[in-house]
Formats: C-alpha cells, sequence, structure tokens
C-alpha cells in the first residue's frame, strides 16, 4: 500500500512525487509513456523557460484563466524557491528579456535530469510505462488506481498529473479530465491557448516565413479591443504564430466561440509612431525619393517581403511616381502601416497548442492544499486544473508550484489516516 500515488511524470508530477517523499510518504510514480519530462524537454524550444523572474503579483497577472487560485500554491513554492531548488541539484539559471528564466545551459534536458535525480534521492519509485485506466475509491475516499495491464495499485492518496490536451505525442491526451468526471467533478470546457492563428487572406500565407519584431497585435469585436500584444510575430502557410499570436490567442479562441464568426485582428507595423507621426515620416521620404516608383519607396520602411503585399493593399498603381501619390493615398498607406487587417477563421487544432485552457474546475480543489472538495486524497496539479497563462514561464511555475503543494499536502493527509 503506497501512501501517494502520482499519476503523470511531467512537470507536475516529478515535483509531487519527490515533495510527497520528501515529507515522509512511500510514494510512486506512474508514467504511460517510457521516459519522464517529455513535455518539459522540448518545452521553451529545447531550452526550457521554467519560469518567470516577476514577484508572484505580477505572475499572477499572467493567467487569464484563474491566476487567483494560485495565490496558495504560488506563495508556498514561488519562482526563487524553484531557483533554488534547482541551483542545489547543479542547474543554474540566468534570466532573460521579459524576466524569463532559462538554464545556463539552454538545455531542457538538464532540468528533467535534475528532476530524476531528485526523485532518486527522495527515494520515489518510478514506473514508466505504467499506463493508468482508472482511479479507484469505496465511498469517498481513494483506495488507489488500476493500470491498463488490470494491475490494482493500491494508495491512500492519488495526485492527478495528467496535464492537458496539447502536444499529445508526449503523452498529455487528457485522460485526467475523464477521471475528475467520474468523480464528480465539473470539467470546465477545454480549448486550445497559446496557439497559432489561421487567417483566410492569402497574403497572409504569401509572406510564410516572414518573422517581424517590435510590431503590435490587437484582436477587436467591433470597435472593442479584445487584446493587444507587443513584440514578434511570424507568419506561417496557414495564417500567423509567434509569441504575440500566441498570446493574443487566448482572446481570438474564446471570441471565435462566442461570436460564431471570423474575429477580426490589425497589425500595427509601426508602433512607435502616432497616425501623425506616420504621416509626416511619409511625407518626408516621398519628398526625398519625389522621382521615383512607388514600388521604389518603401525599402526603408517595411521589410522587403512585405513590400509586395503592402502595395497591392494600397491599391496605389506601383509604377505610380512618388510625387503623383495623391493625398488620400499617403493617408490609406499610412492607415494600412497602423490597422493591416487580418481575418482570423479558427485556431489550429488543440494538438498544436502550447497550453490547454479549462479543465477540472477550480471551485472543487481547496487551494490551500489541492484536495479534492468532493473526494478524499483525490488532489491536482499541473495542467489537468482549469489555470493557464500566457508565454513567459508561468505555465511551467504553475506546474511547479501545485506539484510542490498537492505532493507535500497528500503525504500529510496520508499521514493522518
Ligand atoms: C511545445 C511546448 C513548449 C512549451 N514551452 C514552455 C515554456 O518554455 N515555459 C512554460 O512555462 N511552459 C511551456 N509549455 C507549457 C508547459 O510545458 C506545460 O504547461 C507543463 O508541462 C504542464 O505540466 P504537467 O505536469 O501538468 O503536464 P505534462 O507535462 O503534460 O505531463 C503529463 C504527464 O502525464 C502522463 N500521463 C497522461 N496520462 C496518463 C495516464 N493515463 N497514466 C499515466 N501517465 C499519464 C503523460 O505521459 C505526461 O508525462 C510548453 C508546452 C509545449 C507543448
Amino acid at each position: 500500500m503506497y501512501d501517494v500515488i502520482v499519476v503523470g511524470g511531467g512537470a507536475a508530477g516529478m515535483m509531487a512525487a519527490g515533495q510527497a517523499a520528501m515529507t515522509g510518504a512511500k510514494a510512486v510514480l506512474l508514467e504511460k509513456t517510457d521516459r519522464l519530462g517529455k513535455k518539459v524537454a522540448i518545452s521553451g524550444k529545447g531550452r526550457c523557460n521554467i519560469t518567470n523572474a516577476a514577484d508572484v503579483a505580477t505572475i499572477i497577472k499572467q493567467f487569464p484563466g484563474n491566476g487567483n487560485f494560485l495565490y496558495g500554491p504560488l506563495y508556498t513554492f514561488d519562482n526563487q524557491a524553484l531557483v533554488e531548488f534547482l541551483a542545489q541539484r547543479g542547474v543554474a539559471t540566468k534570466v532573460e528579456r521579459g524576466q524569463r528564466v532559462f538554464p545556463v545551459s539552454d538545455d531542457a534536458e538538464q532540468i528533467v535530469d535534475a528532476f530524476k535525480q531528485f526523485l532518486r534521492q527522495t527515494g520515489v519509485e518510478i514506473r514508466t510505462q505504467a499506463q493508468v485506466n482508472k482511479i479507484l475509491r469505496q465511498e469517498q475516499q481513494i483506495t488507489g488506481v488500476r493500470l491498463t495491464s488490470g494491475e490494482i495499485v493500491p494508495g491512500k492518496a492519488v495526485i492527478i498529473c495528467t496535464g492537458g490536451l496539447s502536444y499529445p505525442a508526449t503523452g498529455s491526451t487528457g485522460d485526467g479530465y475523464h477521471w475528475a468526471q467520474e468523480l464528480g467533478h465539473t470539467v470546465i470546457p477545454t480549448r486550445p491557448a497559446l496557439v497559432p492563428l489561421v487567417s483566410a487572406e492569402s497574403w497572409v500565407k504569401q509572406l510564410q516565413g516572414l518573422a517581424l519584431r517590435n510590431v503590435q497585435l490587437t484582436a477587436w469585436r467591433g470597435s472593442k479591443v479584445l487584446d493587444t500584444q507587443f513584440g514578434e510575430m511570424l507568419f506561417a502557410h496557414f495564417g500567423i504564430t509567434g509569441p504575440i499570436v500566441l498570446s493574443i490567442s487566448r482572446a481570438v479562441v474564446d471570441e471565435l466561440a462566442r461570436a460564431k464568426q471570423h474575429v477580426l485582428v490589425t497589425l500595427d507595423l509601426k508602433p512607435a509612431l502616432s497616425g501623425e507621426q506616420l504621416d509626416a515620416r511619409l511625407q518626408r521620404d516621398f519628398t526625398a525619393l519625389a522621382r521615383k516608383q512607388f514600388k521604389n519607396s518603401l525599402q526603408d520602411l517595411l521589410p522587403k517581403n512585405l513590400i509586395p503585399v503592402i502595395i497591392d493593399l494600397s491599391q496605389i498603381p506601383p509604377e505610380k511616381e512618388v510625387h503623383q501619390i495623391t493625398r488620400e493615398e499617403r493617408l490609406h498607406l499610412g492607415r494600412l502601416l497602423k490597422r493591416l487587417p487580418m481575418t482570423i477563421i479558427k485556431s489550429l487544432p488543440i494538438a498544436a497548442a502550447i497550453v490547454t485552457a479549462g479543465g477540472v474546475s477550480v471551485k472543487e480543489i481547496n487551494p490551500k492544499t489541492l484536495e479534492s472538495k468532493l473526494c478524499q486524497g483525490l488532489f491536482f496539479a499541473g495542467e489537468v486544473i482549469d489555470v493557464d497563462a500566457y508565454t513567459g514561464g508561468y505555465n511551467l511555475q504553475a506546474a511547479f508550484s501545485t506539484g510542490y503543494l498537492a505532493g507535500k499536502s497528500a503525504a500529510i493527509g496520508s499521514s493522518e489516516h
């Protein structure tokens, strides 16, 4: 009989199992794939943006999905505690742009190795290729789990750390949601968050591969701004992706579902300039280049690949000499550069998302212990809970913090039974 069974060997599960064992519990970690931490290993493009160096209150603001639920877990085990935890296991970290924290090695595998070392040192029994298919309980008390092999693993407490639905090849296929529902929990409908967006315009696809920096993307409902993000983005064969697109997708996906029609996003190619300042700049450029053809006048203003697209959308004849461009044409061009419209028709599927929005309702989980309010001995940690953040290291911090708290609470709870 185990004191604590942890289901899922991702970020949350590895932390939870180690903490449970450190707190004195006999703990087993059950992972269905052949190795631990597959998603951690691909996170941050293989560099693993483990956390963010901002203070806890600022971190919580980066969770459009139920940030307030994380006060308890984050104050119990915050970003500094995570950095120290890793330092004690030989992982030095560095802070990059946007306060993003990475291992100095730029190697996500080093994080997985540090956790494996932690699990060994704390005496956790690790079982890979052990796929759970049912959580067992008698009346309202957890009694263990059943594996797909039919084996029963008895335990006093179970922590569900099965992650969300994104990148299913890493093992996250949403199993935890079904069990939570079977055990009476509400699962808030899951949907992709931090996901590339598909646009209707053919010119968007033509720009495939073009990366833009220091641009501003805004999502609209009529004249209302749903979200606006400044930074980097990338054009792809299906539409748009990159950091600011992933962030804005959180609002766009919900708006697509709400409105049941496409969503307008606009791109400000010159966010540092007001409309008037940009027009003054165009006037200066056009005076200097008066005898050039329009198609040869935008080199200093725009990346090369974007020029034919903007010329086309401006409806100014490309061969027209710059001094012949009318005021209306110039003002229209300026508006295009400040508000280049794109029609978002859908997102890529959840399998291509970085995280899953929705999940086990936070209302039915005690935020001080992460124990289910409905079923004694049942705990949740990580992405399976209905919390999600923007990019920047927040999602992994949430998984580590909830894993830490659930592991400790489950160990303490099981010793009391
Ligand atoms: C490409 C990509 C890049 C990312 N980069 C970052 C980043 O740089 N920074 C950041 O903060 N976040 C990042 N994220 C998000 C972050 O990785 C996740 O939010 C986090 O890993 C979630 O941790 P978890 O432990 O809850 O779930 P997971 O890491 O998904 O782990 C769940 C585990 O449960 C196992 N499991 C599932 N079902 C069963 C079952 N039935 N029986 C046994 N085991 C089971 C799975 O095999 C898996 O190992 C990224 C995500 C992706 C997809």
